[in-house]
């Protein structure tokens, strides 16, 4: 039987004594305002044992960990219907990097890179009645959870400074693969990115991933063919072009937030989150990265 609670102690420790903690995000203002030395890590495994070490109960912007969730609610409404409108490649390029969109007539490389992610929320916009409710909703469903809000303030935020996600929308709506209005799809994907979630919370959230598809409460989600698809998508494309990285360090199905959180797992075994807002060059949390490749190094478990 594996410690993991000795396990991530010696991270917690390790992390929040390291002196090179990465920068913050400061793109989105209201991002700049967290404090650096934050750190936390929570793990669940199968049976449903929680461990947790350092800030792991404290709220956090998720960001563009959100788009993993909001793909599996499309994908539970649409099915296989997204990926005439979406690819499944990695793009080895930034989050928030257009070139590739423009080469290739509109169709985002993924669903994980902010292009892919604002289709995949004009299809939400397009398929729930309130949608923002009804995202919420399904985020309160998934984790047992209905204290989880949007931070008003974050989504504002982003909403007066995306300038880059707003070129991307117009693409998107120039080469007819957007439905509805710039203004209204971009107003879900900031409140969707703006959820404000702990390291807890998001490791109940992604609990389908590493389970089948079933949450904790036992209801299905996903069926295997979708959680497949999500986890191998998490793989391929889930850190932008630090995806080769993460795998080789870590080797583990993942998401990362500029808000310094990524979730992994390991399919049947544990879901776990980590928060850390400092960001390496590539976007993605240094001290996160460093405390699953920690880890998995420790635990001697990847899916490899
Ligand atoms: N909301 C952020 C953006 O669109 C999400 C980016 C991220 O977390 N990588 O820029």
């Amino acid at each position: 039987m594996i410690d993991y609670q000795n396990i991530l102690d010696t991270i917690a420790l390790s992390c929040s004594t390291s002196k090179e903690k990465g920068k913050i995000a400061n793109y989105i203002p209201e991002l700049a305002k967290v404090e650096s030395s934050k750190f936390g890590i929570h793990l669940v495994d199968s049976a449903m044992n929680n461990f947790s070490a350092g800030d792991a109960d404290e709220h956090f912007s998720i960001q563009s960990i959100s788009k993993v969730l909001s793909l599996a609610h499309a994908m539970s409404l649409v099915g296989e219907e997204i990926w005439k409108r979406v690819d499944v490649e990695p793009s080895g390029d930034p989050f928030n990097h257009l070139s590739l969109l423009e080469f290739e007539n509109g169709i985002p490389r993924n669903p994980l890179i902010n292009a892919g992610a604002i289709v995949i929320s004009d299809i939400l916009v397009s398929n729930l009645e309130n949608p923002k409710t009804d995202f919420l909703n399904y985020v309160h469903m998934l984790t047992n959870d209905s204290s989880i809000v949007y931070d008003l303030d974050v989504a504002k935020s982003e909403k007066e400074t995306g300038f880059r996600n707003y070129a991307a929308a117009n693409l998107l709506k120039s080469y007819g693969n957007l439905n509805n209005d710039v203004e209204t799809v971009l107003d879900f994907y900031f409140h969707q990115c703006s959820l404000a979630m702990s390291c807890a919370q998001l490791t109940k959230a992604f609990y389908i991933f590493m389970n089948k598809g079933v949450c904790q409460q036992g209801k299905t989600h996903l069926t295997i063919q979708q959680e497949k698809r999500i986890n191998a998508l998490m793989l391929t494309c889930g850190f932008y072009d630090e995806a080769g990285e993460f795998a080789f360090e870590v080797g583990l199905p993942g998401k990362s937030g500029v808000g310094g959180g990524i979730v992994a797992l390991l399919p049947g075994k544990y879901c776990v989150a980590t928060w850390s807002p400092g960001l390496n060059p590539k976007g993605n949390s240094k001290l996160g990265m460093e405390a699953l490749e920690k880890l998995t190094t420790a635990t001697e478990q990847s899916i490899f």
